[in-house]
């Protein structure tokens, strides 16, 4: 094994991991990145639409070379119930602008991408090597870590810990605690196959232009839950997931969910005759600004979803990851450039650096959000979404009824299912989650 010692480790090669061991390569510092997946992106899993500025802020000439599937064009965010949906539709042709905001990505082809570019930039790059555990010295700073490979320590001023939502490593060290249930999301995901032709028909678009949809309701069984479609090239991205906490309670599993997902008469015909050749499920950190961890100590960061950064409400997290990777990693080269020691004093840089961004004011926005979610779950899943649908046909079907009566009949519905308080103090919650 490598005997010589790094300025910095980084731990992972996600998207916080690449962006953390890009920085530092690229301002000179001497980089060790250690990877247990087969190759960076075996292990990874996301829907995936990838943010461009948070990139750009990386590497800005990344749409020359990186694995770009469809720049997006068109969200559609539904409330469905189990016969139809409920949607809100936008669609711009001023996101055919040259440089788009966001594209949907493969991780498998997109992280092989970013490591390349990590190594291109001078980093060391080790695969298939799990890092065990941190070293630490006498006065308990972390110096470096070892490895499932033969050989002693492997040392370093720095080590920023980007080993992804569960974290073993951070959690087993003492730095912060075990992810609980109710801060973190389970969610599944299939690729279904279809010809680059049948997907552009279907969601009405040419060349690399993408769509994505969005879907609360009744899938998720009064679950806390989001189903997602995306459009890749030649693949769609199928998935959904709620809090582990929520499953656990509901005695519910999230294959169940995924095939009524399939199978409600609005997805179905957009993945007719589609191949199935991939599924995996993964973790979500969910838990919002309450969630976060401590970010730094002696010796050591956490980046990404190992520091909980993820915007559960805007269905945000790999460019959280990429600006934390990139922030801490922006942090320890000050520190260095002025010959600081990787003390935990230097290193509340980054938080503070952090504290500034969009990340943590994101955050910090929404820190209610999965209280709200989660109290009373089942009105905002599924009775909603089945009265928006009652309320749409009452107003679509023409049938000689009043519209007078029409409204009363509406507003009835609503009341009875809810209360007027009830409907009062969900609005009034809503209201305060948003504000
Ligand atoms: C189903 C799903 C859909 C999603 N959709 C979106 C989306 O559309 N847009 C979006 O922005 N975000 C999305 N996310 C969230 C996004 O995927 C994450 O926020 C992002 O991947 C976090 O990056 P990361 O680098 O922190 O962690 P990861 O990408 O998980 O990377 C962690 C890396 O560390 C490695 N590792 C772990 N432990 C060790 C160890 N001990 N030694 C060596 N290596 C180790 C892992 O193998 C892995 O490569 C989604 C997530 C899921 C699960």
């Amino acid at each position: 094994m490598i005997e010589e010692k790094f300025d910095a480790i980084v731990i992972g090669a996600g998207m916080s991991g690449n962006a953390a061991a890009y920085t530092m390569a690229s301002h000179g510092l001497n980089v060790l990145q250690l990877e247990r997946g087969e190759y960076p992106g075996s292990k990874n899993v996301q829907g995936a639409i990838m943010y461009a500025n948070m990139l750009e802020k990386i590497i800005p000439d990344f749409r020359d070379d990186a694995p770009l599937e469809r720049h997006l064009v068109e969200q559609r965010l539904w409330v469905m119930d189990e016969t139809s949906h409920t949607g809100i539709h936008y669609r711009s042709d001023d996101f055919n602008e040259a440089k788009p905001n966001r594209y949907t990505i493969i991780r498998a082809q997109f992280d092989k991408w970013f490591s390349r570019k990590v190594r291109e930039a001078g980093a060391t790059v080790l695969c298939e090597t799990t890092v065990t555990e941190l070293v630490r010295d006498a006065k308990d700073k972390v110096v470096g870590v070892r490895t499932d490979r033969a050989g002693g320590a492997i040392f370093a001023d720095v080590v920023v810990l980007a080993e992804g939502v569960s974290g073993l490593l951070g959690t087993r060290a003492g730095l912060r605690e075990m992810p609980k249930p109710q801060t973190v999301a389970l969610a599944v995901k299939e690729m279904h196959f279809l010809p680059e032709e049948v997907i552009e028909q279907r969601f009405g678009l040419k060349g690399d232009e993408g769509c994505v949809i969005e879907a609360v309701g009744t899938t998720s069984r009064g679950m806390a839950g989001l189903g997602f479609l995306y459009t890749n090239k030649e693949s769609i991205s199928l998935g959904i997931g709620c809090l582990v906490s929520d499953f656990a309670a509901m005695m519910e599993s999230p294959y169940v969910l995924l095939d009524a997902l399939k199978n409600h008469p609005s997805i179905r015909p957009l993945i007719a005759g589609s191949e199935v050749k991939e599924y995996a499920a993964h973790l979500i950190p969910e838990g919002g600004y309450k969630a976060i961890p401590q970010l730094f100590g002696d010796g050591w960061v956490v980046v990404g979803d190992a520091a909980q950064l993820n915007n559960a409400v805007h269905r945000e997290g790999s460019n959280l990851a990429m600006t934390s990777g990139r922030i801490a990693a922006e942090a320890i080269v000050k520190v260095k450039s002025r010959n600081g020691p990787m003390t935990k004093r230097n290193l509340a840089l980054y938080k503070a650096m952090l504290d500034k961004s969009f990340v943590v004011k994101d955050l910090r926005k929404y820190k209610d959000m999965p209280a709200l979610l989660h109290t009373n779950s089942c009105n905002f899943f599924t009775t909603y979404p089945r009265l928006m649908s009652q309320a749409a046909q009452n107003f679509m079907r023409i049938d000689g009824t009043p519209k007078i009566e029409k409204e009363k009949a509406t507003t009835a519905a609503f009341i009875k299912a809810r209360s007027r308080w009830g409907l009062v103090s969900d609005a009034v919650r809503l209201a305060f989650a948003w504000r």
